[in-house]
């Protein structure tokens, strides 16, 4: 008898329709005869028509009372859930993230897991329950107040759970059938994966991949806990998220996928004195108002004036408040120019399998060349290469850089539902 957690998304939750649809399934792997238990997302768009909603009583709504508004979501459509199954005749508890030990840090808005002690979720199994618990929520012990743990956070509770649980597997279920080389929605050849390792999720997921939430996979690293990516359309087995790179062997390393992220905006400054220190306090500066840059690049200094230039990447949302923050300081450090742009997109390639073979930044180069697309900037990791593009040209960059290596299949992805939003 197995321990299965499930966590089913947003879409898979859409209508009434599709809970019940949901609701037999979680039946189905009860009766199989495993211990059944479901983390849910808030049906459909509910996050976003919430947020929405707030937004239009109090532009800047208190982040206490926003957490109470959106925890709401994931209430109803776990209740919701608990009583289309319990229609079938099986036996079934929700329960809030707070019930369900879910303690978290007290950042609002974004908070983090501590530690999950399940014990009534237990009780629930012993008992011969399916237990449903609410994901995206939990309390804080020093407040005692209902917290959220960020866009997607569902995807974290159920890894969490599974890890405190020592579940067997934890099932994530989309409206894809698992991980693809490309999101199907830009690239249409994409190909699903069997499986791949947790570092090229990572990777995947810190790259703009939106199939899982970057916080669940280093959890599910960190704590050893396999993910399977599946659809709640469908019986594809779907995607095995498992094991560490340095278990595959070399010749079974492969190019995993490319990954696109326009959510990010880029900042310059021009003319920044190239002498010790000068770096530290612009990233001091940033660190301190909780801004995470992403890639960064300085450049050799002009022999002249001994003076420099630094780029950054960083999230759009907090583009407006980092200028400012870099204005303030612009004068009395003497730059000669502080320049911001929000209009690009970056496009990663990913895999194992470019550890070793020679000619991987070439060949991701000329496929760009090809395309007629300007790189401004470009990072490589281990298994990882990166540029940033123009944000009209991130979607035909991405198609490109699959097709040059040779990512697709024969099959046309099919996307079953959601928004993408
Ligand atoms: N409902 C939340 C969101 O839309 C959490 C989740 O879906 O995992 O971000
Ligand atoms: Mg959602």
């Amino acid at each position: 008898m197995a321990l299965i957690v499930q966590k089913y998304g947003g879409s898979s939750l859409e209508s009434a329709e599709r809970i019940r649809a949901v609701a037999e399934r979680i039946v189905a792997t009860k009766q199989a005869g495993n211990d059944v238990v479901v983390v849910c997302s808030a049906m459909g768009d509910t996050t976003d028509e919430l947020l929405d909603l707030a937004a239009q009583v109090n532009p800047t709504p208190p982040a206490r009372e926003m957490d109470m508004l959106l925890t709401a979501g994931e209430r109803i459509s776990n209740s919701l859930v608990a009583m289309a199954v319990a229609s079938f005749g099986v036996d079934v508890q929700s329960f809030t993230g707070s019930q369900a030990g879910v303690i978290t840090t007290e950042r609002h808005g974004n908070a983090r897991i501590i530690e999950v002690t399940p014990g009534r979720v237990k009780d629930a199994i012993e008992e011969g329950k399916v237990a449903i618990v609410a994901g995206f929520q939990g309390v804080n012990r020093d407040t005692k107040d209902v917290t959220t743990l960020g866009r997607g956070g569902s995807d974290t509770t159920a890894v969490a759970l599974a890890a405190a649980l020592g579940a067997d597997e934890c099932e994530i279920y989309s409206d894809v059938d698992g991980v693809y080389t490309a999101d199907p929605r830009i690239v249409p050849d994409a190909r699903k994966l069997d499986q791949l390792c947790f570092e090229e999720m990572l990777e995947l997921a810190a790259s703009g991949s939106k199939i899982l939430v970057l916080r669940s996979v280093e959890y599910a690293r960190a704590w050893n806990v396999p993910m399977r990516v599946r659809s709640s359309y469908s019986n594809d087995p779907g995607t095995l998220v498992a094991g560490a790179m340095e278990d595959i062997p070399v010749e079974e390393a492969v190019l995993t996928g490319v990954a696109t992220d326009n959510s990010e905006a880029k900042i310059t400054i021009t003319g920044i004195r190239d002498s010790v220190g000068e770096a530290a306090k612009v990233f001091r500066a940033l660190a301190d108002s909780e801004v995470n840059i992403d890639m960064v690049i300085q450049n050799i200094s002009n022999a002249e004036d001994n003076k420099t230039d630094i780029t950054f990447t960083l999230p759009k949302a907090d583009g407006a408040r980092t200028l400012e923050t870099l204005r303030a300081m612009q004068q009395a450090e003497g730059w000669d120019d502080l320049s911001y742009d929000d209009q690009i997109g970056k496009v990663s390639l990913v895999g194992a399998g470019m550890k070793s073979p020679p000619g991987v930044t070439a060949d991701f180069c000329d496929a760009l060349r090809d395309a007629g697309i300007n790189i401004e900037m470009i990072t490589t990791s281990e298994i990882r290469i990166t540029a940033v593009v123009r944000e009209p040209d991130l979607a035909e960059a991405a198609r490109a850089i699959h097709t040059k290596f040779e990512l697709g299949g024969d099959e046309a992805a099919v996307v079953y539902a959601g928004t993408g939003r």
